[in-house]
């Protein structure tokens, strides 16, 4: 058994963070694979090391004296070290890094430090093995990252060994640093959960994973426990917070199972994100795995007789939204009518040339608009085995007086989709959560 854990800023942030991970790492002897970030926060004032190096490479490309804030970052990592009694000679590294920047530093590979000096501790702290990212990761001339190089370098350097990896960076093919974009530590430990063959992939973090609902708009909302990737797909695609883009790629693909967990609460289960689960029925009554939404979308209504039998008409519509370049969310149609609901920053700009052009080419017997309509989807794949799920969803918004604009259910059956007011939005949200969670 082989677990490749990945710790956040918030649990690098000082010395009593890295005892929790340590801790954490220790408790069990299969977690044998750990990637970093940089130091991050320690109180809400404080800054993270990767945005304190940005700003010192500001200053460089400004020409600006950078020493002050160069003295903070290297005081973060000194007292760390000292702290722990570590025997890390960040010195030497420092005074070299410090001359490379006055000759000329690239961002990338100064922002990169972060992580590096972060690993570099973290390896003698666990007694683990120091593996640097550059000597793994390597990105393709097109900026990817060339997977198969990358898994085959990481299996060498870890052989058999427990090791410390940082994340966030790799190089290119001539060697020069290259970051990810803003949270790509995230990445990093899916790359290698995913080159490492892993049983699992630990995200730990400082939140017990992922919530049912968004905390500022229902009460104290459950975590979720466990959710499949398309699941977690639908539920960021409208709104829900959300793991770095590139994340899950990896792992998926090699059907590892994700577990976000927190650092300051180890003995919380967290989330479990995996392709699917075992289940058949609904045990405990709850179908909905999350709630989420967005507000601000607009509805342009067609009607037109006979539309069902016109071929062609959907796709000239959509054609012309195209040339705008407006996607549509959802097409909810009747016979002889169609729904376009897409976002209203989209497209307000060229509302009137759009709504123009249809009344010319597809000259439908009506047209009209919805405005500030917001979406609120209630996802979950356990919906499938609960029949009349919909409906009741449907009796609980109208009983609380939600006027329902729209209704979409995907053919999956993993969420239900309501448009209601803008002004309803968080209402909607708390009465689904109420109803069906609480
Ligand atoms: N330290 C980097 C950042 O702050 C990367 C990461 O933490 O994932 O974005």
């Amino acid at each position: 058994m082989r677990k490749v854990l990945k710790f956040g800023g918030s649990s690098m942030a000082d010395a009593r963070q890295f005892a929790k991970v340590k801790s954490i790492v220790e408790a069990d002897p299969s977690r044998s694979v750990v990637v970093v970030s940089a130091a991050g926060k320690r109180f809400q004032e404080d800054h993270k090391l990767t945005d304190l190096l940005y700003l010192c490479h500001a200053h460089l490309q400004y020409g600006v004296a950078c020493d002050s804030v160069w003295q903070m970052i290297c005081d973060r990592y000194i007292e760390i070290r000292d702290q722990l009694e570590l025997p890390t000679d960040l010195e030497t590294e420092f005074a070299e890094l410090r001359q490379k920047m006055d000759r000329g530093i690239s961002q990338d590979e100064l922002v990169s430090r972060g992580e590096y000096f972060a690993a570099r501790l973290m390896a003698d702290y666990l007694g683990f093995a120091f593996v640097d990212a550059a000597h793994w990761l390597v990105f393709k001339m097109d900026g990817t990252v060339d997977q198969e190089i990358s898994y085959e370098n990481l299996q060498r350097a870890a052989g058999g060994r427990k090791i410390v990896t940082p994340g966030f960076y790799g190089a290119m093919p001539d060697g020069a640093i290259k970051t990810f974009t803003r949270g790509g530590s995230d990445i990093t430990g899916a790359l290698a959960a995913a080159a490492l063959d892993a049983d699992v992939y630990e995200n730990w973090t400082d939140v017990s994973g992922f919530l049912m609902a968004d905390p500022r708009i229902v009460k104290d909302p459950d975590p979720i426990l466990q959710i499949t990737y398309s699941e977690l797909r639908e539920l960021s695609y409208i709104g829900a917070q959300v793991l770095h883009e590139g994340t899950i790629f990896p792992v998926r693909e090699k059907n590892i199972p994700l577990n976000i967990r927190n650092t300051n609460q180890p003995d919380a289960p967290g989330t479990l994100i995996q392709e699917s689960f075992e289940e058949q029925f609904v045990p405990d009554g709850r179908f909905i795995t999350g709630i989420a939404g967005k507000k601000d979308f607009s509805v342009i209504n067609l009607t037109k007789n006979g539309m069902s039998n016109e071929v062609g008409f959907l796709r000239r519509v959509l054609e012309i939204l195209e040339q705008y370049k407006v996607s549509v969310e959802y097409l909810p149609s009747g016979i002889d009518s169609a729904s376009f609901v897409v976002e209203t920053a989209r497209l307000s700009p060229c509302l009137y040339q759009i709504l123009g052009q249809i009344e010319r080419e597809i000259k439908p017997d009506t047209i009209h608009m919805t405005e500030d309509m917001a979406i609120v989807a209630a996802v979950g794949r356990k919906m499938v085995f609960q029949p009349g799920s919909s409906g009741r969803i449907f009796a609980a918004l109208g009983e609380n007086g939600i006027n329902i604009r729209m209704i979409t259910q995907g053919p999956e059956e993993l969420n239900i989709i309501v448009g209601v007011d803008n002004r309803d939005f968080e209402k909607a949200i708390r009465v689904l959560y109420d109803n069906f969670v609480r």
